[in-house]
């Protein structure tokens, strides 16, 4: 049976879904309001960082044209400011890379279009989807944190926050030095803000951006509210004044003389992001399914470095179903749910709980970054877990959670140490 499946939206979801299916035979219609000549011009979409389970999914996918040992960066400083300050790294297994993505998705919607692939350009109204419906088997909805979907009913369960929980400026920089292993460094000061440096490759080369997580009504919120075009040496000057009073260590690495937009005045970015899952999917008029995926389907802050990531995990997990199944009804939907909502739901769980431990910094969380400071090896595998947000949930869901967690890696980490010497006697 020939399968007909239409993707509106050709962002990292539907684009990495219908690269999937193209790779495996099915007949897959992306429906994009954007050209790939179009990104180029525009301001900066966001600042993503692709984890390497991301990457290895590029790999598969034939569309890696950013090798990791020229590309990525190898893990994260931590660096928390104020009286009494900390600073620790933790390693990755393997490199996670950050590309612009005013050069990425136009490249990955190339490769579809090279190897066959059907894209209409136009801007889909919520009138549209019944027609197009009825033209494929299943329609997938990846249009986006947009108000287009909207169409899928939000889960009040999975989505406490009604309004976003910070005041996000986020640029491209360049000027500032690279740290000494190059990383990204997630720099959090008490009661202003988080700050997530991300060795970002952009038209101009390698830059770093800047992604100022500003709590609400603290010292940090101008930052989301100075307009750039307005005055740049003004809102560079503020930027540095900022930068030395909450965030020392890059403050440290900046060449004041240098520091400004990497490319343009359109490597900027500010507003917020309201965290809000929603149903997966909806059952149209004429009997056929639609699929919410991607930032449709769950909306996180970009604290953590989540959406497009789960959003690339869930669109493969939809793809292989799409090429498992032949019927795609509420059944099929059970499946493609039952594969891939844990991540989804822990990705958002501990997003949003990590914004509000932050916030307030919390003892629980104080305790937690103690334990992880003083142990390199606790520090890594809080580090790879970035990659499986599962895992951290796993840790971070109760406090006795957190505190077996952290019991039992000191515990292992003393016997790994204890071990080579008992060997020797
Ligand atoms: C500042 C910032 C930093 C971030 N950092 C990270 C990070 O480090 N790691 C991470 O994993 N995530 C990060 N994210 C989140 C990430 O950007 C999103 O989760 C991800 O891009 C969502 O992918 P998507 O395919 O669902 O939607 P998008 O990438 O937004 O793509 C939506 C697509 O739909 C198209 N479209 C929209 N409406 C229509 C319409 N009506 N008709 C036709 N086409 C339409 C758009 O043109 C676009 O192609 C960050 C977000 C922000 C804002």
């Amino acid at each position: 049976m020939e399968k007909r499946i239409g993707i509106i939206g050709a962002g990292t979801a539907g684009l990495q879904l219908a690269l999937h299916l193209q790779q495996n035979g099915v007949e897959a219609t992306l429906f994009t309001d954007r050209k790939p000549e179009e990104y180029a011009g525009m301001r900066l979409l966001n600042t993503v960082a692709h984890h390497h389970v991301t990457i290895a999914r590029e790999d598969k996918l034939g569309v890696n044209h950013w090798p990791s040992d020229q590309y990525g960066y190898l893990g994260h400083y931590y660096q928390v400011s104020g009286p009494q300050p900390v600073g620790f790294y933790g390693d990755l297994v393997k490199p996670s890379r950050a590309i612009d993505y005013r050069i990425y998705q136009p490249k990955l919607l190339e490769d579809f279009i090279a190897r066959g692939g059907k894209v209409e350009y136009r801007t889909i109204e919520h009138e549209d989807v019944a027609d197009i419906s009825e033209a494929f088997d299943v329609l997938v909805i990846c249009t986006g944190k947009g108000p287009f979907g909207q169409m899928f009913k939000h889960e009040p369960e999975n989505s406490p926050h009604d309004r976003p929980q910070r005041a996000l400026c986020v640029g491209l920089f360049k000027g500032i030095a690279e740290t000494e292993i190059r990383a990204v460094t997630m720099n959090f000061s008490p009661g202003a803000g988080e700050m997530i440096e991300i060795p970002t490759w952009t038209f101009n080369g390698l830059s770093t951006a800047l992604v100022c997580e500003n709590h609400i009504g603290g010292d940090l919120e101008i930052l989301a509210k100075t307009k750039y075009d307005d005055d740049p040496q003004a809102f560079l000057s503020l930027m540095i004044e900022k930068l030395k009073k909450h965030y020392p260590t890059c403050a440290d690495r900046l060449d004041e003389s240098q520091f400004d937009l990497a490319n343009s005045s359109l490597d900027i970015l500010q507003g917020g992001v309201t965290p809000t899952v929603r149903n997966s999917y909806i059952k149209l008029d004429n009997g056929k399914i639609a699929v919410a995926l991607g930032d449709v389907q769950a909306v996180v802050d970009p604290v953590l470095g989540q959406g497009a990531n789960m959003g690339s995990y869930a669109a493969i997990i939809l793809g292989e179903q799409i090429v498992a199944n032949d019927v795609y009804d509420e059944r099929f939907m059970e499946k493609v749910d039952a594969l891939r909502r844990d991540r989804v739901l822990s990705a958002t769980r501990w997003t949003n709980f990590m914004l509000e431990h932050l916030g307030r910094l919390s003892p629980e969380l104080l305790a937690f970054i103690g334990a992880i400071a003083q142990h390199p090896t606790l520090a890594a595998e809080f580090t790879e877990n970035f990659n499986y947000p599962e895992r951290q949930w796993d840790v971070f869901s109760s406090p006795q959670r957190t505190g077996a967690w952290i019991e039992s890696r000191i515990r292992a980490a003393a016997e790994a140490v204890q071990e080579p010497v008992r060997a020797v006697a």
